[in-house]
Formats: C-alpha cells, structure tokens, sequence
C-alpha cells in the first residue's frame, strides 16, 4: 500500500554520487539540504540530485512481449524492456518514440500509459533515481525488430512464465505485477 512516509525514508544524495568537492569553488565543504540537495558551506552552491525522468515500453507481440537482454552495464546479461532516460526538452510519449526507434529500429505510433514506477540506476559510481513511466505499445505487423548494440538479443515471453529474478530492474518487477494483477495483458 502507497505510504507518503515510506518516500521520506533518510536518504543522503552525497552518498549516492560519491561527490565530495564543490563544483564551483573546490573547496571538500559540501552537506546534506535535503535527501536530493547539497550545499556547499564554503560558497553557498545548492545542487539538487533530481529524479530523473525515464520511459519504458511494453511492445505486445503475437508471440508475446519484447524482453530485451542488456548488452552493457549496468545490469548486463539481465532482461528489460525497451526505454530511457527522457533528453532535455523532450516529452515522454517522444522519449519513449526516440528510445524504441535507437533500441529496436521501429517508428511506433500507437501507445497509452500505464503507470509509473520509481527505480534506482547505477551507472559509473553514481546512483541515479529515476522515475520510470510505462507505456503499453501497440505491434504492428509491419514492425522488423532490428535490436542496437545495447541489446545482446530479443526475447519474446508470456507475461505470467516471467523469470522475475532475471529482470535488470525494480521498476520493470512492479511493472509487470501490476500489468497481472490488473489484467492489463491477458
Ligand atoms: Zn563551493
């Protein structure tokens, strides 16, 4: 069940991206504001270690949905679904647009939300918080998958004979408990 309390838990953003000098003075000065936010004590920089905004999407198939087998870190070897983060002024209906055209070489048109789930991505020593907006994707049969390098292959899985221990992530486990739970893919 959803706790307001439960998002307040003591989080510390300097111990998520290892920062310990000030990127405007220099100076090793820098504390907590908040759980997201530092200040610097030397200079008075506040910098906020934001969630950053990410999209993934469900590609319903007739042979089922499109898992994709990272072929890079973080997580790689593991299954997720196609996505990223959103660019600068970018929405997220063409994050998701862009990311699955760079992932898979296909021009999707048709798509709805489903909901959204957070996530914690580690990349190169910094821990990143995302908040991951999921899309469900209609196929079209003039769809050719054709994965990029970030993809080691497709597979093609029946949402209830998933392997949740074979998921790269925290956000695509939630997502897919409650894709069942509602009865969003049957
Ligand atoms: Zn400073």
């Amino acid at each position: 069940m959803f706790s307001y309390f439960e998002t307040k838990k003591r989080l510390n953003m300097l111990n998520y991206t290892n920062f310990k000098f000030c990127p405007n003075c220099g100076r090793e000065t820098l504390s907590i504001l908040e759980q997201n936010a530092m200040v610097c004590n030397s200079c008075g920089l506040k910098y906020f270690h934001n969630t950053a905004a990410a999209v993934g999407g469900i590609i319903t198939t007739p042979k089922g949905i499109v898992l994709a087998e990272r072929a890079c870190e973080p997580s790689k070897g593991m299954l997720d679904i196609p996505g990223g983060f959103a660019n600068y002024n970018e929405s997220l209906e063409n994050a998701l647009r862009r990311e699955l055209f760079e992932e898979l070489h296909i021009q999707i048109t048709r798509f709805r939300y489903i909901a959204s789930f957070p996530n914690e991505y580690t990349y190169a020593g910094v821990t990143y918080f995302t908040i991951d907006s999921m899309f469900l994707v209609e196929w079209d049969p003039m769809f050719t998958l054709t994965p990029s390098d970030e993809i080691a292959r497709i597979q093609f899985a029946d949402i209830k004979n998933i392997d949740f221990d074979k998921l790269a992530f925290s956000s695509t486990r939630k997502l897919f408990a409650y894709i069942i739970e509602n009865g969003i893919i049957r």
